[in-house]
């Protein structure tokens, strides 16, 4: 669950309340909306775009949605167009959170409101709204999901019937993203007591968000390190009991890995099951594993509560309002604390499937049969 609450208006005029840009008063048909997204090759972001662009659509408003290959300077220079092109408004998921403040003072420069979109965008006052998941409760709920894969806990936070101790392994994200911190960070919030008295250890000693962090999220740059970390603290017959794996993409390339060295092919096969390991966005190639019993768990975000906050807060800037925040806390991104609207996430285990995913709409019977 969200862990702040009781609504309050977004204090500090951003560059969206009364700026120099009459938007209050003009017919959304002729206000655009630049939409900056990271990549297409994860599937959540395609998902993102798509919820944000169609229900902008839905409100009236023209829409400029560009995607940046992982590619910092893409970016850059797609944000510095819809600027220069008159934009009236932006959303933004960075590639990297640091990387965009001259990008954004020339936004501020012409007084268009900046809407900072999953991953908060640092370094810079000229961001005005974030809209994001409880970033923290995210990397807890991985954390616990790893613990009740292990036999620790029960799903519903109950004490399990396995003692331990078990061997575990930490994968974090990309370090220029601030999410990845606030992953890791929930993670060890319940992680660290345990291996501070044995009942988990990592074999690798590599406990460091450093060590475990994997550029870009990608897939191909996990499983390398899961290989690494197999031959280095694995070959003398030791057993790998569990991942936490901040993100389905680097889930796969760790299962990937250790299928190759012999473990599973799922959780329950013997002699060397496969470990339970974590995941987050529900990515439906991921959910196929999970409802075959190789991937333990993921986090479910619903980009379309996501994409529908961001629309919110869009329209309130663009009418001569302030978006209201359930947070004011948390979010320092080194220059001020930014307002924040923080959505609460759900953990996905293979009896979840059914009611959170398929029920809900967001997949078929048949995507969770075939993963696509
Ligand atoms: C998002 C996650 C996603 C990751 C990799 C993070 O910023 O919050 O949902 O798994 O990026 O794309």
């Amino acid at each position: 669950a969200v862990a702040a609450i009781g609504l309050t208006a977004c204090g500090g005029g951003g560059a969206g309340s009364g700026g120099g840009n009459d938007t209050a008063n003009a017919d959304p048909a002729d206000l655009t909306i630049g939409v900056a997204m990271p990549t297409q090759t994860s599937e959540r972001w395609i998902a993102d775009g798509n919820n944000v662009k169609s229900q902008l659509e839905d409100a009236g408003y023209q829409v400029d949605l560009q995607y940046a290959n992982d590619d910092i300077p893409t970016q850059q220079q797609q944000i510095d167009q819809m600027v220069t092109e008159g934009a009236d408004l932006l959303i933004v998921a960075a590639i990297d959170g640091t990387a965009l403040s001259s990008q954004l003072q020339a936004a501020a420069d012409s007084n268009i409101p900046v809407i900072s979109y999953d991953r908060l965008i640092r370094d810079t006052d000229n961001i005005d709204f974030y809209v994001t998941f409880d970033n923290f409760a995210v990397g807890q709920a991985q954390a616990n999901a790893l613990l009740v894969g292990l036999g620790l806990k029960t799903a519903d936070g109950g004490e399990g019937t396995a003692t331990g101790p078990f061997n575990i392994e930490l994968f974090a994200g990309s370090l220029d993203d601030n999410n990845a911190f606030f992953f890791f960070n929930g993670a060890m919030d319940v992680l660290q007591p345990l291996i501070d008295d044995g009942t988990l250890v990592v074999p690798s000693g590599q406990t460091d968000i450093e060590q475990a962090a994997t550029l870009r999220w990608q897939q191909e740059t996990a499983q390398s390190r899961m290989e690494t970390l197999l031959t280095g603290s694995y070959n003398n017959g030791t057993v790998l009991n569990g991942v936490l794996s901040p993100y389905d993409g680097i889930s796969r390339g760790i299962i990937t890995a250790l299928q190759n060295a012999g473990y599973g092919p799922d959780l329950a096969s013997t002699p060397k099951p496969l470990p339970v390991v974590t995941g987050q966005d529900a990515e439906i190639a991921s959910v196929a594993l999970i409802n075959q019993g190789v991937q333990s768990s993921t986090i479910f975000k619903d980009t379309r509560n996501l994409a529908e906050q961001a629309v919110t807060a869009a329209k309130a800037f663009l009418e001569g309002d302030e978006p209201e925040a359930n947070d004011t806390e948390t979010y320092d991104n080194g220059n001020k604390v930014v307002p924040s609207y923080l959505l609460p996430v759900e953990t996905v285990y293979k009896d979840d499937i059914q009611s959170v995913l398929v029920d809900s709409g967001y997949y078929t019977a048949a995507e969770v049969e075939s993963g696509q």
